[in-house]
């Protein structure tokens, strides 16, 4: 590393150091007036490109960074077109409940010990317009996946619900990241519906039908409902008791839930 911060494990930093990947994600930002949000800015290199472009507030956790951060940044923070936020970002969700008071894209290459959660908040932040973020393959590929593709999941789910669009941009190898992460890497792009809201039980019954992803979705769910309220459930909308979990698309999923919201066990 060409500066003297050591990168921390337990922060998540894998610093990004490829220019192309770099400029990849610059190129997709979409063509918006909103507000850009980074979060995990570690040494700048993307919040630099950044900046260029839209006015940013960044949320960094790491102490040690913010001084390189301050001193880098000393004239776009001076002119007040970068806003540094010394905090754990889930934190700062939890008091303000949005990330920005205005619309804004989320643009990162985010800790992967988070990644999930902070993708979730930024689903029900409602100021949050697009999402791109640089994240592990593997997960990357449960939010883009569809009915019966071996990784679909609740995950898989709950984005088709709150995005128009979503999809991997591009998969970035270990050596782009200084240090190099033991995994691929993939930009994932989000582009969020206007004003959806999800229902927290609904994700719940979520959590229980994929439970056990490889047993049927029928069993699973006799994990909170009685067999034979289920079965005539089933029966009603015609559906087979042998269906895996991942074999249920989201118009089935809802129609489920809304039975088994209003029925009685
Ligand atoms: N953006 C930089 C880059 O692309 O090189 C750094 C990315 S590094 C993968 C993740 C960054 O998120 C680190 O700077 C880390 O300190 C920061 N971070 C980790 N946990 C965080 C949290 N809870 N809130 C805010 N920032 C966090």
């Amino acid at each position: 590393m060409e500066t003297r911060v050591i990168a921390k494990k337990k922060f998540g930093q894998n610093f990004l150091k490829d220019s192309t990947v770099l400029s990849k994600i610059i190129q997709s930002m979409p063509n918006n007036n909103n507000h850009i949000v980074e979060i995990g800015p570690g040494l700048g290199d993307l919040t630099e490109k950044l900046v260029k472009y839209k006015d940013t507030t960044a949320y960094e956790v790491d102490t040690d960074l913010i001084g390189v951060l301050k001193s880098k940044f000393a004239i776009e923070i001076e002119n007040k077109r970068f806003e540094l936020i010394h905090t754990d970002v889930l934190k700062a969700w939890d008091e303000k409940g949005s990330l920005h008071e205005e619309s804004y894209d989320l643009i990162a290459n985010l800790p992967y010990y988070i990644a999930t959660n902070i993708i979730l908040r930024a689903f029900e932040d409602s100021n949050c317009e697009n999402i791109i973020v640089m994240i592990q393959r593997e997960v990357a590929q449960k939010f883009t996946a569809q009915v019966n593709d071996k990784e679909y999941s609740s995950l898989s789910i709950i984005t088709q619900i709150v995005s128009k669009e979503a999809r991997i941009l591009i998969d970035v190898p270990p050596e782009s990241f200084d240090p190099p992460p033991k995994v691929t890497s993939s930009v994932l792009f989000i582009s969020k519906k206007d004003n959806v809201t999800l229902d927290k039980d609904f994700l719940k019954f979520l959590k229980v039908s994929f439970s056990q992803p490889r047993k049927k979705l029928f069993k699973n769910l006799t994990a909170i409902y009685k067999k034979e309220f289920l079965s005539n459930i089933y029966s009603e909308l015609n559906i087979e008791e042998t269906l895996r979990p991942h074999e249920v698309d989201v118009s089935l999923y809802s129609q489920l839930y809304t039975k088994v919201k209003n029925g009685k066990q």
